[in-house]
């Protein structure tokens, strides 16, 4: 799962499943699915200066879903993390890079998001 953050007005939205722009609340941020099924994310800012203020906050799926069923001890959560670390081969979340279920992405950070080009962009974000 991935989410907009645009810390300035403190935002976080979850992009549209169809691949619409999806803004922060007070629209200077936004986000959209490029391939929802890869995780492809696109990240775009109305001004520059907002860049350093947009993030992407990356959700372990599996550890989302563990979340679903009979509520869970604090050691149950704590060895699903160790477990899911050491499953997410290949992804920040793996033991070997970031060890945790929460990740916070500057868009171009990982290589499944990106900043939109200025032909990419939305129509509110263009000069
Ligand atoms: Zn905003």
């Amino acid at each position: 799962m991935k989410l907009l953050w645009h810390a300035r007005c403190g935002d976080m939205r979850a992009p549209d499943p169809r691949g619409a722009w999806t803004f922060c609340q007070c629209g200077m941020a936004a986000v959209r699915w490029v391939d929802p099924v890869r995780g492809i994310l696109q990240a775009s800012t109305h001004l520059p200066s907002d860049r350093t203020m947009t993030r992407i906050i990356g959700l372990d799926n599996h550890y989302l879903r563990a979340g679903l069923g009979q509520p869970l001890s604090d050691e149950e959560w704590r060895e699903i993390a160790v477990d899911e670390a050491k499953a997410a081969e290949g992804y920040l979340f793996h033991e070997s890079r970031r060890n945790s279920m929460v990740l916070v992405i500057a868009p171009g950070e990982s290589r499944d998001t990106s900043w939109a080009t200025d032909d990419d962009r939305p129509e509110q974000h263009r000069p």
